[in-house]
């Protein structure tokens, strides 16, 4: 049986359970979520993930909620995966979005530029291109100084594996040029389609409680006063 792929909509669900189950034990639980799950869940980049790399608190409860909530969605019991931490620099980073805000469940969402500095650290050909080009997209980045001053910015003083500048160049090159998977202009149509852009502003993409959306409006680049989650400069 192969895996069932986790949409914004069933991450959503998966999240509105745990929330009620926490309740039911007395806990407040804390997601931190990083890799391809925050492109999908906060940046609607892609339509679909195969698990949530995230780190918890308190480990035990999240974790034993995320299984009893996989086998009330048929979904995999290991979507909740803590394997990929060692990957992170720090915990829970300032610049975060409070994605989700319910009672008794938090998910924070590595930013956009946290989550692109990491995938240029990464980079493996069949994991990380199409991310790279679809964070490219959404932060309007479009020079490789650009995205190597914001590594240095963001992990200052540690160098990146050789050949992150050919490979930036590369993929600015595949967003402009004829024959790439998906052009810059195809892949804002797509975010700005997902993202339901009204007059070049973003609705805040924060789930509150009742399973309701932010309603707070937010101007290319800028943030959500409430929940820090921050509109593509497309
Ligand atoms: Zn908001």
């Amino acid at each position: 049986m192969s895996p069932k792929l986790l949409s914004r909509e069933t991450l959503a669900e998966a999240f509105g359970w745990m929330d009620r189950l926490l309740a039911a034990r007395g806990v407040r639980g804390e997601i931190y979520m990083f890799g391809g799950s925050a492109i999908v869940f906060s940046y609607r980049g892609r339509p679909a993930t195969l698990d949530l790399d995230g780190r918890f608190e308190p480990q035990s409860a999240v974790h034993a909620v995320a299984v009893e909530v996989a086998d009330r969605l048929g979904i995999d019991r290991g979507w909740l995966n803590d394997q990929a931490t060692s990957y992170l620099t720090t915990s829970l980073e300032s610049d975060s979005a409070r994605i989700v805000d319910l009672p008794n469940l938090t998910v924070a969402s590595i930013s956009p530029d946290r989550l692109l500095v990491m995938k240029v650290g990464a980079a493996r050909p069949w994991a990380d291109y199409d991310d790279i080009d679809i964070l490219l997209t959404y932060l309007g980045l479009t020079s490789a100084r650009e995205v190597l001053a914001l590594c240095e910015e963001l992990n200052p003083g540690q160098a990146l594996p050789e050949g992150r500048d050919r490979l930036l160049a590369e993929a600015l090159t595949r967003l402009e040029g004829p024959g790439a998977r998906a052009s810059r202009a195809q892949i804002a149509a797509r975010l700005s389609a997902s993202l339901g852009s009204h007059d070049g502003r973003y609705r805040c993409q924060a789930i509150t409680a009742n399973n309701s959306q932010c309603s707070i409006e937010i101007d290319p680049g800028q943030r959500c006063p409430v929940h820090n989650w921050i509109a593509p400069r497309l």
